[in-house]
């Protein structure tokens, strides 16, 4: 049998490497390190994939959030709805450009943010809201975006795990992860579904005012070249990244129908034991499985038989992971918004119990059973 890997970056490359040694080796022998004429291609192939209008791109997905929310002229003390129950990145930019977090609580079964508590939080001071797609399942887009039109809020969705994802509304209509809200961002992070070979990342905007603010932010606010009109950053994709992902993109489906077919052969192995639930898979939604995310519960104490299976499975070389061990409202970061006190009931309840599986795109049948039969063998106990 193969080693077991959380990911497998490796032989998803041997598979495209005569492809994507030549498109780095182009770009070297171009030498347009910066700006080259990949980054506009790979933008407008992406552009073309989401159905979107502009795709803008960026350093990584963090900065991804900090141009989107700069574009929007936030003010210090504005209250921006987010999850706790996220990647510290989603909460991190909002208290780093001085706007206030106020975490709301999610869904036991989606683990995205719960539209029903999402209301009950606005205040006058509320400007926007970052759904997040957490593991590759789309937050309920559909309400979110009902909620926000009725309040006049911004709808920011962290796109970074959902790349690929469809949601269908309710008449049928069908639109791609993170093209949704007003603007939508995601990550290239190497272990993401759409994973560049280093740092990067990308905006979705159908809003052409947005699109040229957050173009003019990504690059030093500048208006034209040395008229510096907003007080901006430096976040460019990287040519040799972009030429990269070009190539990539086009086994996107392809790599998440691997990814689908993974997690069939864990939820056909797992779902009928007491002591697990295996992801949800909501009806609006594709989910894509950026992570196999399960429930441990035996009823006594469920972080001694996560915890547990974390070190058994470990113990045959299997690794697992835990996304992740403190929410945001827990996280020291946060302390001056005085919200570990905060009642974030289900937040709470999870981080106790999911584990998340290898999960990527050559992961074989001996592999996934070899797994599947540790974490019964381990419960049996
Ligand atoms: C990975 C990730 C980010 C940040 O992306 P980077 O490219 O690492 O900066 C943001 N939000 C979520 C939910 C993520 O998973």
């Amino acid at each position: 049998m193969r080693p077991i890997q959380m990911v497998d970056t490796k032989t998803q490359y041997q598979k495209i490497k005569t492809e994507v040694d030549n498109a780095v080796l182009q770009v070297i022998e171009s030498s347009a390190f910066i700006n080259g004429k990949p980054v506009q291609d790979f933008c407008n192939s992406l552009s073309a994939y989401l159905s979107v209008k502009h795709t803008i791109p960026c350093a990584n997905g963090t900065d991804a959030l900090q141009i989107a929310m700069m574009a929007l002229g936030l003010q210090p003390g504005d209250e921006v709805l987010t999850p706790s129950f996220t990647f510290i990145a989603t909460t991190e930019v909002i208290a780093l450009l001085n706007l206030t977090p106020v975490f709301v609580d999610v869904d036991p079964k989606t683990f995205c943010i719960d539209p029903a508590l999402l209301e009950k939080a606005i205040t006058p001071k509320t400007k926007a809201i970052v759904p997040v797609h957490l593991y590759g399942q789309m937050a309920p887009m559909e309400e979110i975006m009902k909620i926000a039109e009725k309040h006049k809020l911004w709808v920011i969705e962290d796109n970074a795990q959902a790349i690929g994802s469809d949601y269908t509304f309710s008449d049928g209509r069908k639109q791609k992860a993170g093209t949704i809200g007003h603007i939508g961002a995601t990550s290239f992070y190497p272990s993401k579904n759409l994973g560049a070979f280093g740092d990067a990342g990308a905006i979705f905007t159908n809003d052409d005012a947005l699109a040229d603010r957050m173009k003019m932010v990504a690059n030093h606010g500048q208006s034209r070249r040395y008229y510096h009109d907003i007080v901006g950053c430096n976040s460019r994709l990287d040519t040799i990244q972009a030429a990269i992902l070009d190539i990539k993109l086009k086994h996107l489906d392809e790599y998440i129908a691997a990814r689908e077919a993974a997690a069939d052969f864990y939820d056909n192995a797992l779902s009928g034991h007491a002591m697990i639930t295996t992801p949800f898979r909501a009806s609006y939604s594709r989910h894509v499985f950026h992570q196999y995310t399960i429930l441990l519960d035996d009823g006594k104490d469920p972080v001694m038989l996560r915890n547990g299976l974390n070190s058994f499975l470990a113990e045959h070389k299997i690794p697992s992971m835990i996304y992740y061990p403190v929410p945001g409202h827990r996280q020291k970061m946060f302390e001056q918004f005085n919200v570990a006190s905060q009642s974030l009931p289900v937040t709470d309840w999870l981080t106790e119990r999911v584990i998340s599986l290898p999960m990527h795109t050559e992961l074989d049948k001996e592999q996934l059973s070899f797994i599947t039969g540790k974490i019964l063998e381990y419960l049996k106990h």
